[in-house]
């Protein structure tokens, strides 16, 4: 396995695969690996014959006081992993190769950018779309892997990819959680024990939701102020949104039908988890 953080290697490397006819397949991350990034990893594995990582922690998609500085790294244990998991090439670019001096442009995108986590993290997704055009534009994968985790952001990237004709196909791979329901996230390390104890509230709301949806539940006020009333019993929980939205446009709907994303976003102490259900009515 490869470790670069140099674009022009990351290119020639590439190309070579590409010469010998091998399809590429590309998962993004930013690092502090878990199960949740290696299912990813695994999944672009089964579906390609090279498969690359890059290790990234974005500037440009966290806000003023945000957790950029505090944002858990180990590029040691993450080699170990993708290794573990056969991954081919690890790009881990330094801020400057991503970001030359001088640097002004950006990708931008309205519509499913404004709801859910948008409203909390207004530059969150201008950064996000930035960075993945440019890290499609370095690797030039046949196939890239993200997680419904975070589904708005899976939501926006299949719409960049549309919008800007990218040939790229993005595969959306389920979420992976811990024994007791918590999604696997690398901000679950910055909960202490009865954080992380509370934490456990978004999971059983959002199987109290799914179960609802799945017994018929068609009103999507009903549904939210249960999962809202849920959350609230936690009286550590501090909610940020608890919405139901089209999964294609990102837009709120009363009546739960289509494709549709029930997404929450909840503070635990000083930590901002989200966790989300699809389902299609
Ligand atoms: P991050 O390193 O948090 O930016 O995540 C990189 C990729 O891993 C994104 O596509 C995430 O949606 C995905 N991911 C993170 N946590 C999970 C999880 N628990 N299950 C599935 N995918 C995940």
């Amino acid at each position: 396995m490869k470790v670069t953080g140099k674009i022009h290697e990351i290119r020639e490397e590439i190309k070579g695969w590409k010469k010998a006819g091998l399809t590429v397949g590309f998962v993004p991350t930013m690092g502090y690996l878990h199960e949740g990034h290696t299912s990813l990893m695994k999944e672009a594995k089964k579906q390609c014959d090279k498969v690359v990582v890059s290790i990234f922690v974005n500037p440009m998609q966290f806000g003023v006081n945000e957790d950029l500085d505090s944002y858990p790294r180990d590029l040691e244990a993450d080699k170990v992993l993708c290794e573990q998991v056969g991954v081919d090439l690890i790009f881990h670019p330094q801020v400057e190769e991503m970001y030359a001096e001088g640097f002004c442009s950006f990708v931008d995108m309205d519509g499913l950018t404004k709801e859910l986590c948008g409203k909390s993290r207004p530059i969150h997704f201008r950064g996000v779309c930035t960075v993945v055009n440019k890290l499609f534009n370095i690797v030039q994968p046949h196939k890239a892997f993200f997680g419904q985790k975070d589904a708005q952001q899976l939501a926006v990237i299949c719409r960049m990819v549309k919008d800007l004709n990218m040939d790229i196909e993005v595969i959306g791979c389920p979420i992976i959680r811990e024994e007791d329901g918590l999604a696997k996230s690398s901000r679950n390390t910055y909960l202490n024990e009865e954080e992380r104890k509370a934490a456990l509230i978004l999971s059983k709301t959002i199987f109290m939701g799914e179960e609802l949806v799945r017994k018929g539940e068609k009103s999507s006020i009903k549904l939210l102020s249960l999962m809202r009333e849920m959350l609230a019993s936690e009286p550590m929980a501090e909610i940020d949104y608890v919405e139901a939205v089209s999964m294609d446009t990102i837009e709120k709907i009363q009546i739960l039908e289509g494709n549709v994303l029930v997404a929450i976003a909840v503070k635990i102490g000083r930590t901002r988890l989200i966790d989300n259900f699809i389902a299609t009515i």
